[in-house]
């Protein structure tokens, strides 16, 4: 399905983290205070064991493919692509900077950070820098269950030491990014698996970018119109701008007196289709490197050792892990239907429905990922359902009203 917009959901994740935890606010409001204190020498990563003004940053990457269908377990070559993709416009070498206009091409950037796959796990031991997962969630959401292997996604590495993405099918999203401050096990980006790379990625999202765009919110880059009619996004050489632009326009736009700059409608960070974006600029190069420097949130990533040779001789971890257990039970209390949602693991079993007395009130035989079981008949009170597959376990409780 290809959407009518760019459906980015950082800013309604951010929103909705605000929400839920109160210390957030102070924490995004402390990694503010480091960018702007930072903003004298935003070019100086200050780091004694990988100094350099202009050094190339090397991020360690993690890739989380979660699959459902065959399809979605995407090939080794679209990963590669994905990568490729954030390397070209990071290191801006895409092809279409001679779509920026003239007015902004001396302020276009070469951010000069790249993105490799790692070479060593958490624990030092060898690594393709690739996890791959069947689940049996179809379509992931900006809940966060694809960063938990007990929700039916994959644990998080260690964010200090790697960005971590996690591709899973998301059917109405594109992706959304954590800021930097968020909590470590939540920390990376998740992209929807058609617009991942530029291989069986289906137009207008086919060039890679989104994974662009949302690894700009990980490094601390804001929509470039802030968020609200002519927001700030915090960035002193991007004009402001009235809102976000979808599709691909063409020629001068003017929003909020912008004046003779205009919208830059072209950057990674407004909406638009991929073929329409081909710019970072030098001062969102200094915002995202900021964060690198001595005391930064992202400082600790040049102290990485996920791109070393590994030094742990172990057997490395399963490439292709088994199907999580993922038991979901719905509605709860239930009136005519209950909804079970299980992995492959349980296909050909059986689950058994119990009174609370322990008589066996019925059977069924589990033939697909969704069973719905029709409860209209049977006397309100509570029940258990159990079931045994291959070391996944039900045990659950439900109510009948
Ligand atoms: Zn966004």
């Amino acid at each position: 399905m290809v959407q009518a917009q760019r459906a980015c959901l950082t800013s309604d994740y951010i929103a909705r983290q605000l929400a839920e935890d109160a210390s957030f606010k102070y924490q995004l409001a402390e990694v503010e205070k480091f960018i702007q204190s930072s903003s004298g020498n935003t070019n100086i990563i200050m780091s004694s064991t990988r100094a350099g003004a202009e050094m190339t940053i090397k991020i360690p990457v993690v890739i989380h493919v979660l699959y459902n269908t065959q399809d979605q377990n995407i090939t080794d070559a679209q990963i590669k692509s994905g990568l490729e993709a954030l390397n070209r416009d990071f290191r801006r070498n895409n092809a279409d900077t001679t779509n920026t206009p003239a007015r902004f091409k001396n302020i276009a950037a070469d951010v000069q950070i790249e993105f490799v796959l790692a070479t060593a796990d958490p624990k030092g031991r060898f690594t393709t820098g690739v996890i791959r997962k069947q689940t049996s969630i179809t379509d992931f959401k900006m809940d966060d269950k694809i960063k938990f292997s007990s929700q039916g996604g994959s644990d998080a590495w260690d964010s200090k030491s790697y960005l971590n993405i996690w591709i899973g099918n998301m059917r109405n999203l594109l992706g959304y990014s954590s800021s930097p401050g968020s909590a470590p096990e939540k920390d990376g980006v998740v992209i929807t698996t058609k617009a991942f790379g530029t291989i069986n990625a289906p137009a207008p999202y086919h060039l890679g970018r989104t994974a662009v765009h949302e690894v700009g919110h990980w490094l601390g880059l804001r929509h470039i119109w802030g968020e609200t009619y002519c927001g700030d996004d915090l960035v002193d050489d991007t004009p402001i701008q009235g809102g976000y632009t979808t599709g691909c326009p063409t020629g001068f736009k003017t929003s909020c007196s912008n004046g003779d700059m205009g919208d830059m409608y072209m950057n990674y960070m407004d909406f638009t289709d991929d073929a329409c974006m081909n710019l970072f600029t030098v001062g969102q190069k200094n915002r995202m490197r900021s964060l690198f420097n001595d005391g930064g949130p992202r400082f600790s990533l040049l102290l990485s050792k996920g791109l070393n040779e590994p030094w742990l001789s172990e057997s490395p971890l399963p490439e292709i892990s088994p199907v999580n257990p993922v038991i979901q039970i719905f509605p709860n209390p239930a009136v005519n239907e209950l909804t079970l949602v299980l992995s492959n693991a349980w296909l050909g079993k059986e689950i058994s429905i119990q009174s609370i007395n322990g008589i066996l009130i019925q059977k069924v035989k589990i033939t697909s990922l969704t069973t719905k079981i029709n409860i209209a008949l049977f006397t309100p009170g509570l029940y258990m359902i159990t079931g045994d597959a291959l070391g996944e376990k039900i045990h659950s409780k439900f109510i009948k009203l």
